[in-house]
């Protein structure tokens, strides 16, 4: 299949790169590179022996979208100008015209404390994004999307595991809006036209890297999540992890969250490639098991042989005690499930870091 990929330079998008091509798919890469590097597309090329055509461009810019979906001339093609920038080693090799399958799309801003300071740089982003997204795709004739939501969605869950038919709850941020928003009216778009096919994919918590070392994830400024932070105090660039409340009503006191690695998440996306029918289905992406923020870090110190320093800090606001995947949709209806255990992301996680102590680092 040809499938065109956004935000594909930064952590699950080449990820996911790396395992459609590696399957035999065909893929354009988008990016504006707001959060990532080029140097990530370029190593997933290195890895697979494969060229990805990068267009560097922003999912807002509809009419930049319109000609990366239809090749339109003079706009994405080797002699691009204005909005869409193709990188020089993809420039000539091609972004071949139309005939684009499916878009997989995971441009957006994630930050959870970031969309509470900023909601409009958030909602115009994820949710204008979208938006000009679709009305490209539509124009082009491309209706087949899948979209990376988040089980920020579910809220503060009734019950765990969670499945797909648990309401949604209400996310504490700007940031789980717009993915509710953007689940929204991606259904609306289905019921409205049958030739639409979307999935919405609800993924948990990704962590670790590819198991190379070679790509991974590299966030810009201070971590929020969890597994980079220790990463991070693991390789000496933090001095202690701040545990964000122990007096949970959890087994240890610290919160419990469903962490998936994130080659089983990429290829989530493959298996959801080949389902249509119904034209808009949700799938939980997890592994149905919890871990508290102590045993993270318990997974991590005998992966790397590394002590990480902890110390206890205030619950962060927003945040919730447990949250684990009811992930059986997916696998009766996908036929994935994940397959990495806690040790292997950890070990996986760590891998990448030593590697790349400053992540992309000035490419
Ligand atoms: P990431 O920041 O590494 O990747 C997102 C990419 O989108 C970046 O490369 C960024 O430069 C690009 N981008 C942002 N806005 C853009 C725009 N307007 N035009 C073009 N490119 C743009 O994040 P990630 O962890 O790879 O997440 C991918 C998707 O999955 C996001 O939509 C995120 O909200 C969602 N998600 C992530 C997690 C997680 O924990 N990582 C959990 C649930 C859902
Ligand atoms: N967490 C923590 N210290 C950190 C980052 C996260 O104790 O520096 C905790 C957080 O409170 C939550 C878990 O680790 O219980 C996972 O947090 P993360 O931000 O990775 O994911 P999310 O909150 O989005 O599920």
């Amino acid at each position: 299949m040809k499938i065109l990929v956004t935000g594909a330079a930064g952590y699950i998008g080449s990820h996911t790169v790396l395992e459609l091509l590696e399957a035999g798919h065909d893929v354009v890469a988008v990016d504006n590179l707001c959060n990532s590097s080029r140097e990530s597309l370029r190593r997933v090329e290195a890895l697979t022996g494969r060229s990805v055509p990068f267009v560097e461009a922003d999912i807002r810019d509809e009419s930049a979208m319109r000609a990366v979906l239809t090749g339109a001339p003079g706009r994405a093609g080797p002699d691009a100008a204005g909005d869409v920038a193709e990188s020089p080693e993809s420039a000539g090799a091609t972004v071949p015209a139309g005939d684009f399958e499916a878009v997989i799309h995971f441009a957006g801003l994630k930050a959870v404390g970031e969309s509470t300071e900023q909601p409009l740089a958030y909602y115009e982003n994820n949710v204008g994004g979208t938006i000009a997204l679709l009305r490209a795709m539509d124009a082009a004739g491309v209706r087949r999307m899948i979209f990376s939501s988040s089980a920020t969605v579910y809220g503060d869950p009734v019950a765990v595991p969670i499945p797909e038919t648990a309401p949604v709850g209400s996310p504490s941020n700007p940031y789980g809006y717009s993915k509710l928003m953007i689940e929204q009216i991606l259904r609306d778009l289905a019921a409205a036209d049958p030739r639409w096919s979307v999935a919405l994919l609800r993924y948990f918590n990704p962590v670790g890297a590819h198991p190379s070392g070679r790509i991974g994830e590299d966030p810009r400024g201070i971590p929020n999540n969890l597994v980079p932070f220790i990463s991070q105090v693991a390789v000496g660039r933090r001095e202690a992890l701040s545990v964000f409340g122990d007096d949970y009503p959890t087994p240890d006191g610290t919160g419990v969250r469903d962490y998936i690695h994130v080659v089983d998440l990429a290829r989530g996306h493959l298996a959801a490639l080949g389902h249509t029918k119904p034209n808009c289905r949700i799938w939980n992406l997890g592994t149905g098991r919890g871990y508290s923020v102590y045993e993270a870090v318990a997974a991590f110190e005998k992966a790397s042989g590394q002590k990480i320093p902890v110390r206890v800090a205030p619950r962060r606001p927003g945040d919730i005690a447990t949250c684990y995947a009811d992930p059986t949709r997916a696998r009766d209806e996908l036929g994935w499930q994940a397959e990495h255990d806690l040790d292997a992301m950890m070990r996986d996680a760590w891998n990448w870091q030593q590697q790349n102590p400053d992540g992309y680092g000035e490419q």
